[in-house]
């Protein structure tokens, strides 16, 4: 069988652009015992990606000449693994190819239904949701009256961090780039307060929206987002340290008012969602009732085809996405 896979045939020296990749057919080879051949619907596209092009992050930087390395969901074409038949869905880590051979003890078999499309495992019922779970109430421990801001709220992780952050009782502000997105989080999502960080200084927009001060930042951001927070939270404030994507793939400012989490006594921590994999059962269980009842929304900005890869992850570093970023490769025959 013959499948496109992207790959990343040079590092970036300097700018990130769809230079860096090249689209190209391979041959896939046939699965062995404890493999599936699973041909993708959906693939992600992760701003954690975009440092991986140059260096070694908390995953390795991806490999010259080799397909991207990604989460995708798909149905199984072939199976030489127990447990697992043509036709199951699963999630898995095949990256940017459209038929993946992966071995089976890496793939989560999910159960997709008309309310809730597979795709959703690639958001808030896989690793944004549980990054989302783990910031609010592992790290930040958000209570029922704090006063909490989430930056890229309209982004996947966000998205879920500041809706979850609404159930646990808080009075919720999100900021985001540009009017469609600063509308969705108002009118859709029902935050208390939207700042847009395309219309001029985040720190007097934060002041205003939260004259009384600040409990919890959630840090999707960095840079200047995270000075913000910094002279915005209160004495025993907690920051949980989730992205700085304001430093990806360009310079990271760092804060000059760092002294603040001394004076304030504020609490600081970085997590990664790969440490707290034993949670995802029971975050899943919430966040699908949260999505049942109408009461979890995470919309998809989805890029057709499998060529649109590079163009989706680039579009979501410049913030043009809303939602979860996702490339759908188009399914053609490959006989
Ligand atoms: P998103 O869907 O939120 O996309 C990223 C968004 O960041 C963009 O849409 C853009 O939205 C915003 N952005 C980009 N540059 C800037 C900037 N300079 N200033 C302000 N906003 C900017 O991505 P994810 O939800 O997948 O990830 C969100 C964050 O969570 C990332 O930092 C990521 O690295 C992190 N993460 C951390 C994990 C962990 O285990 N700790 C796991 C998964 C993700 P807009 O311009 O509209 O604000």
């Amino acid at each position: 069988m013959i499948s496109r896979e992207v790959q990343l045939v040079r590092r970036p020296a300097g700018t990130v652009d769809e230079s860096l990749f090249r689209v190209v057919e391979v041959d896939v080879p046939a699965p062995q015992d404890g493999e599936l051949l699973v041909r993708s619907v959906a693939l992600s596209a992760d701003p954690s990606m975009i440092p991986r092009l140059s260096v070694d992050t908390y995953a390795p930087a991806f490999v010259l000449g080799e397909a991207i390395e990604s989460r995708a969901v798909g149905q199984v074409v072939e199976s030489r693994a127990e447990g697992l038949a043509a036709g199951d869905w699963v999630v898995h880590g095949g990256g940017w190819r459209e038929l993946a051979v992966v071995d089976a003890a890496t793939a989560r078999q999910i159960h997709p239904s008309a309310d809730i499309g597979p795709e959703a495992s690639l958001h808030a019922l896989g690793a944004s949701g549980l990054t989302a779970a783990v910031g609010i109430d592992v790290v930040a421990q958000v209570q029922p009256g704090d006063v909490v801001w989430v930056s890229a709220a309209a982004g996947s992780v966000g998205l879920v961090a500041a809706q979850l952050a609404q159930a646990r009782g808080a009075r919720v502000i999100g900021s985001a780039g540009g009017r469609e997105k600063t509308a969705y989080l108002s009118e859709e999502v029902g935050l208390d307060a939207v700042l847009d960080h395309r219309e001029g200084g985040i720190a007097d927009q934060l002041a205003a929206a939260a004259p009384e001060g600040l409990d919890v930042y959630f840090d999707n951001v960095g840079g200047d987002h995270l000075t913000a927070a910094l002279d915005q939270l209160k004495v025993g404030g907690r920051i949980a340290a989730c992205g700085m994507i304001s430093g990806y793939g360009r310079p990271q400012t760092g804060p000059a008012n760092i002294a603040n989490v001394i004076i304030r006594r504020i609490r600081l921590e970085g997590f990664l969602v790969t440490d707290h994999l034993d949670r995802a059962p029971a975050v899943e269980a919430e966040l699908r009732e949260l999505m049942t009842g109408g009461r979890l929304r995470v919309p998809v900005t989805a890029f057709d085809g499998i060529e649109q890869a590079p163009a989706a992850l680039l579009s979501l570093l410049r913030g043009g996405n809303l939602g979860k970023t996702i490339v759908r490769p188009v399914q053609r025959s490959t006989a």
